[in-house]
């Protein structure tokens, strides 16, 4: 065992440079958890989940290519880690082995000023890369609230999504093509743009593959001229059902804000109020329309503004939304964001407008009523992602303090995501919207898929990993 260790660590080396990889205890440690609850629990406990043998950080696509070449020929299991702020448990090294830190690719290798489009590297973190187009008049539009750590490859190998989604897209919308090396080590290119008819989308299945199918080393994005005006409105609603039109109407009428969230009576009044400083109590919906023609993005602004009214919503300080502008990622840091000892976590599931309603009923009441009161369960919801077919539900919860015993609080944990999960699909939604599957709902793949469907992916799988050599398990597949 040492000596295969040392083998593979001597051929890493050879690869990438000494200076580049990682096989001191260090690994272990640096790696041991992204920001999934239980990993991070486990970690904190000292029986991290996440336990690479050693960790490698190519800087060239050829590099990953050997790297996949040798870990093939050495039957090791690699796992590809972006900035390690994925919340389902995907990045982590459950299997052991190499994982493979991609931050060292990252450069941007060129911008296509007529186009709009860019193609960086899949390690280049999001918030440097808003800051670099941003300092000549660019923007990427992806502002997932963790820009500060999370990496574009990873972005898009989880299927992210960030605050402006709901006019710009989610980032398969962003991604017009991709780099990729095979788990076999070959390196694939996608055809340059994403709308064409010659054959399946290739591009689309590295999308939110979560690392199994492939390392994706670049993409090529769009990218739009920084907004010259936004406008920001607030309402409040007698009943949330009224709030869920209002926005459906918006959506199917073809207005796109950038920014459309939907607080339930809870979020509204524990989360939302404290962050702006304004006392809430009802369900609230905050908007933000933006663009480069003024007039354009006045008018839009006040026809969904009419459309609000037209449901009773009673206008709040406008304010209200520049702050909650502001303010946007608070919600995801101390003191909003839970810190251990507490168990937390968010059902984020998606449906249409026919079953939204419906879901967020089902789910938020079968959350509560899954977990002994005992507990004093936090839930807070909000619908923050919307589409021109439906919307999502972020039901985020939270236990303040779970039992001591790491098993046990993990088996609560785990019976709150099962009733959660069951009963939004039961009620018709996609078990999840942007944060991906990981290890937290791989348990529920063939519920999602059905036993054939889950099939299909896994002879995918099977196709283009014949060793499992990449995240082996990982999406059930
Ligand atoms: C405070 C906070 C706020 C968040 N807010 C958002 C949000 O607004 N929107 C959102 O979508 N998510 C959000 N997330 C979740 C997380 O940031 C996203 O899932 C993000 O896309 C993960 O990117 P990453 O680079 O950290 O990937 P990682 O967590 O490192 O990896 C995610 C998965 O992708 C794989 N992977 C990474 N890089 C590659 C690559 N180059 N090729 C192939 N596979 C790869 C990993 O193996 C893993 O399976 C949030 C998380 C936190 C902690």
């Amino acid at each position: 065992m040492v000596a295969l260790q040392q083998r593979l660590t001597d051929a890493l080396a050879n690869i990438v440079g000494a200076q580049n990889v990682l096989a001191q205890p260090e690994a272990r440690t640096r790696y041991a958890s992204d920001q999934y609850w239980y990993a991070i629990a486990a970690a904190a406990a000292g029986q991290p989940i996440s336990r690479p043998d050693v960790a490698v950080l190519p800087t060239t696509p050829e590099q990953i290519g050997a790297i996949l070449r040798l870990a093939n020929e050495l039957g090791v299991p690699v796992t590809p880690w972006g900035g390690g702020s994925g919340v389902q448990g995907a990045a982590n090294v459950d299997q052991g082995g190499i994982v493979l830190d991609l931050r060292k690719l990252n450069r941007v290798r060129g911008i296509d000023h007529k186009s709009l489009t860019c193609v960086v590297e899949a390690g280049k973190n999001c918030r440097d890369f808003e800051a670099e187009l941003n300092a000549i008049g660019l923007t990427f539009t992806h502002y997932p609230a963790s820009t500060e750590w999370a990496t574009i490859g990873g972005s898009i190998a989880a299927r992210g999504s960030g605050v402006l989604s709901t006019k710009y897209g989610k980032i398969e919308d962003h991604v017009l093509n991709i780099e990729f090396v095979t788990p076999t080590g070959e390196l694939v290119h996608t055809p340059s743009v994403p709308r064409h008819a010659v054959g399946p989308e290739l591009t689309q299945l590295l999308v939110g593959a979560e690392g199994t199918l492939g390392i994706i080393t670049a993409a090529t994005v769009k990218l739009r001229a920084l907004p010259q005006k936004r406008v920001f409105g607030a309402y409040s609603f007698a009943s949330l059902s009224e709030g869920i039109e209002a926005g459906r109407r918006i959506m199917v009428s073809g207005l796109r804000p950038p920014v459309m969230r939907l607080y339930d009576e809870h979020a509204a009044s524990h989360s939302l109020a404290r962050a702006v400083d304004i006392p809430l109590s009802e369900p609230t919906l905050v908007l933000m329309f933006d663009g480069e023609y003024p007039d354009l993005v006045d008018l839009e602004a006040k026809i969904a503004f009419d459309l609000c009214h037209d449901h009773k919503g009673k206008v709040l300080p406008a304010q209200l939304g520049e702050t909650w502008w502001e303010k946007r990622y608070v919600f995801y840091y101390p003191p909003y964001a839970p810190e251990l000892p507490s168990i937390w976590g968010t059902v984020d599931v998606v449906a249409d407008f026919q079953h939204i309603e419906e879901v967020y009923h089902a789910t938020t009441r079968a959350v509560r009523e899954s977990i002994d009161p005992k507990w004093n369960l936090q839930l807070n919801t909000h619908f923050s992602h919307w589409y021109e077919w439906g919307s999502m539900i972020y039901a985020r919860m939270k236990v303040p303090t779970g039992p001591d015993n790491l098993q046990e609080a993990k088996a609560l944990h785990d019976e709150i995501f099962r009733a959660g999960i069951e009963a939004a699909m039961a009620a018709g939604a996609v078990m999840n919207d942007h944060h991906g599957v990981g290890l937290r709902l791989e348990p529920f793949m063939e519920a999602q898929y059905g036993e054939a469907g889950l099939q299909a992916l896994s002879s995918i799988k099977r196709a283009l990993d014949p060793n499992n050599i990449l995240c082996p398990g990982k999406l059930g597949l």
